[in-house]
């Protein structure tokens, strides 16, 4: 395992569409090992894999809950609710912003053995997920923060 370079807002690769994975191989399988180590070694709760600069539809996110979750094709297939508080990303680092995000999500996805699975969350998990999938469409939570950014120490 590894840890990869994180691209950081303003380079392209995060405003691309990301493809769909079609199966598990042995490269794909070492970038989710990588992914997972970056975030832990950034101290991210989430990282998608448009921000190593691989344009692929992968997910990892690690709340703190025991429960590490690689997504790949994540679907947000329900939504329910609101929240509204602080979001960061690895790609803009040192910065937060209040985006409002549902309060419930139900994802559909596929594991690393490309298994469906369904994950419902709530509260941070559902943030992380609505974070994470939308940057596999190129979108950045600085497009929805509704009093812009600030810096945090
Ligand atoms: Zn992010």
């Amino acid at each position: 395992m590894a840890t990869r370079n994180i691209r950081l807002d303003g380079d392209s690769v995060l405003r691309k569409i990301c493809k769909p994975v079609k199966e598990m191989s042995y490269r794909t399988s070492v970038l989710i090992d990588d992914m997972f180590e970056t975030m832990y070694a950034a101290n991210g709760v989430g990282l998608a894999a448009p921000q190593v600069g691989i344009l692929k539809r992968i997910v990892v996110i690690d709340v703190g809950d025991g429960n590490p979750l690689a997504l790949i094709n994540p679907e947000i297939t329900f939504q329910e609710g609101e929240q509204t508080g602080d979001e960061g990303c690895l790609s803009l680092p040192g910065l937060v912003g209040q985006v409002t995000r549902p309060m419930h999500v139900v994802c559909k996805a596929l594991n690393r053995e490309m298994e469906e699975i369904t994950v419902e969350a709530e509260g941070l998990l559902a943030r992380a997920i609505c974070h994470e999938t939308d940057h596999l469409d190129g979108i950045l939570y600085k497009d929805k923060a509704e009093d812009g950014l600030y810096e945090v120490e």
